[in-house]
């Protein structure tokens, strides 16, 4: 079936059913008569409306939003969504703090360690303490970016327990924790050095102690691997803030390796055992150099998870059809051997005439049903540019702007064969939770629509039955697509046609909704051809494109309305305003006894 479509989204190769089948038609307006006057759409256009934009359409909010009013009940609500990340950060901070609180008595009190606190005072046990939350922390900081340990863990209850999806949030909090407890750690000792210069017999004046004091700092074993990782440190958050890492990825990337000289340097800074403790054994095996103990768990995994990189990168891998698609969009379709994946996840691609060390994420757009992988991928800057480029696509030709709107297959070239790709994963994501829900919300902006091409297509594959897909417990997918203009829909167009066609059960609700102000002239247009038309001017689907944001309060309200007691998954995946916005929502509407809207996101 997959193979007689040119694109993977290419769904065009079924026979139209009549619209009149379609099961979401009500008889009364199938006649002509009975529509509520409040639907200002043209009645044609009314017909085409699915359910959920027919209640949207009413002016009145249906279900209004959840309001907890005992304790209790608040906590419940809380629970849906914020509750178990929330508890799973307060556990770990109510770790660090057991940690300075039994590290900073244990360091104060401990016996072997008077001739320390006489000499140093109270910064000795600070500079310890720090030290020893920088240990625990080290356990920790490896663990969520192992991608293939946290898509195996995904897979188990503690799914249900730990936030998954918040991996990077989580590496980005033990990331600083490390960041401040190393400023206090130097603090501490900066004032024990100062107090070392000062108590140094050979340093007669002010110039021999400062002299003695910057020995103390770059001379001595733990002063100058502590100033190395102190730099690696900084410049890794310097290049890793939020704003750097967008404008200039390959610095972040780069500069991130520094985490090995990071590492090393620690190991090495605890093993000089420059404070001695009072009693033998002064520097054992297990008192000194403790750190790689704390990393060894993360540690062996990352570099397990290195090492599988490497392997897979080494499997059979070919590029088996390109298309070019309008919009800048190109669809990739790679041949695999060893790969199994799941609707909704992501693998990294490097191709090594590019770049041998640049892997960049992109979400599949295949589904597991179908015997290949491909990704959708939005030309937007030098990786993605040149990748096109070694592909043969030509986004720069007039002709690209009219292309056809399923995407033209790029021949492979003549005089030289396609370059290699290597491909990693696939890895885990929060949409990949769709079939655990009777009722989804599936939101895709822009390009963020990629991870829903291969949920839709493989619901679409499982009502089909077809390659003896397993039947699924999903009984209504809402799927919503904001984009800003026409050109953005187009690649996706074929898909959605093919699930119209299909879903005789009315299991596929789509909308779509267009953002970009329109000119006079284009909506005149879009009026004309959309009156009496069975299908969109736009989009050519039954269900009408919406004009401006949609409302998200309407949306809610109405799901809420249509699925009471039920679960339903909200899926995200574009932009933080967007997904601010779901998220509020998702909690607005929430309600413990009725329907809870669980909400998971995805970003770019
Ligand atoms: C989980 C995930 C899934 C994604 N899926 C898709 C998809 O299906 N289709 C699609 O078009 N894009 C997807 N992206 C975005 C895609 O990875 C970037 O657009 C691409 O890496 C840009 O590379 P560039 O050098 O061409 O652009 P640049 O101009 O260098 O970067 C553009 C943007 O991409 C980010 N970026 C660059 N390199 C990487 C990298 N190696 N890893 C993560 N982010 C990077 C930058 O921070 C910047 O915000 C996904 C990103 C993530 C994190």
């Amino acid at each position: 079936m997959a193979s007689k479509r040119s694109s993977g989204l290419d769904f065009s190769d079924r026979s139209v059913p009549h619209l009149d089948q379609h099961p979401d038609l009500a008889p009364q307006y199938m006649n002509g008569g009975d529509a509520p006057a409040h639907l200002q759409r043209n009645k044609t256009e009314r017909r085409r409306l699915q359910g959920l934009q027919r209640s949207t359409t009413n002016s009145s909010v249906t279900a209004a939003p959840y309001q907890p009013s005992t304790f209790k009940e608040k906590f419940d609500a809380w629970m849906i969504n914020e509750g178990g990340k929330r508890l799973f950060f307060s556990v770990w901070i109510f770790l660090h703090i057991l940690v300075i609180i039994f590290g900073f008595m244990n360091y104060q009190l401990k016996d072997n360690g008077v001739t320390a606190r006489a000499t140093f005072g109270i910064t000795y046990p600070i500079a310890r303490t720090a030290a020893l939350v920088l240990h625990v922390d080290v356990a920790f900081i490896l663990l969520p970016v192992c991608r293939n340990f946290i898509s195996l863990l995904r897979r188990t209850p503690l799914n249900q327990i730990i936030p998954f999806d918040k991996n990077i949030t989580f590496h980005k909090a033990t990331g600083w924790s490390i960041f401040w407890f190393t400023n206090i750690h130097i603090a501490a000792h900066m004032v024990n050095f100062t107090k070392l210069a000062l108590a140094d017999t050979d340093a007669k004046n002010t110039g021999q102690r400062i002299v003695a004091f910057i020995l103390a700092n770059f001379a001595t074993g733990p002063g100058a691997t502590g100033w190395i990782m102190t730099a690696a440190l900084y410049t890794m958050i310097w290049f890793a803030m939020e704003k750097r890492r967008r404008a200039h990825f390959e610095r972040f990337w780069y500069s991130h390796h520094l985490f090995i000289v990071f590492f090393i340097c620690w190991q090495l800074h605890g093993m000089f055992c420059m404070i001695k403790p009072d009693r033998p054994p002064y520097c054992s095996f297990n008192t000194i150099g403790v750190f790689w103990r704390y990393w060894l768990v993360g540690g062996v995994i990352w570099i397990y998870e290195r090492i599988l990189r490497e392997v897979r990168s080494r499997h059979r891998t070919y590029v088996s059809k390109v298309i070019q698609h309008p919009s800048k969009v190109m669809e990739v379709q790679i041949k695999k051997e060893k790969t199994k994946t799941r609707a909704g996840q992501y693998i990294f691609l490097c191709c090594p005439e590019i770049s041998y060390f640049q892997w960049h994420p992109f979400t599949l757009t295949s589904a597991p049903e179908e015997d290949y992988i491909s990704v959708h991928i939005r030309v937007v800057g030098d990786f993605t540019s040149a990748f096109a480029k070694s592909l043969g696509c030509d986004f720069d030709s007039k002709g690209e702007k009219n292309s056809d709107a399923g995407g033209k297959v790029v021949p492979p070239p003549i005089n030289r064969v396609l370059p290699r790709v290597m491909v990693d994963g696939p890895f885990g994501s929060a949409s990949e939770d769709f079939l655990n829900y009777e009722t989804v919300l599936l939101v895709g902006a822009g390009i963020g629509v990629t991870p829903f091409a291969s949920i839709l297509k493989s619901i679409w594959y499982r009502m089909n039955n077809f390659n003896h897909s397993k039947p699924t417990r999903l009984s209504k997918v809402y799927f919503t697509w904001v984009i800003r203009d026409f050109g953005a829909a187009e690649w996706f167009h074929s898909l959605l046609h093919a699930i119209e066609e299909q879903d005789t059960q009315n299991r596929i609700e789509i909308n779509i909704y267009l953002t970009a102000k329109i000119k006079d002239d284009d909506m005149t247009n879009i009026i004309v051809q959309d009156v009496g038309a069975e299908k969109d001017a736009i989009t050519s689907l039954r269900a009408p494109t919406h004009f401006g944001r949609p409302n998200w309060d309407r949306v809610f309200s109405s799901i809420a309305d249509k699925h009471p007691e039920t679960d339903v998954g909200v899926f995200f995946c574009g932009p933080a305003v967007l997904s601010r916005q779901l998220h509020v929502m998702s909690n607005k509407y929430s309600n413990p006894k009725g329907t809870r809207f669980f909400f998971g996101k995805e970003n770019f």
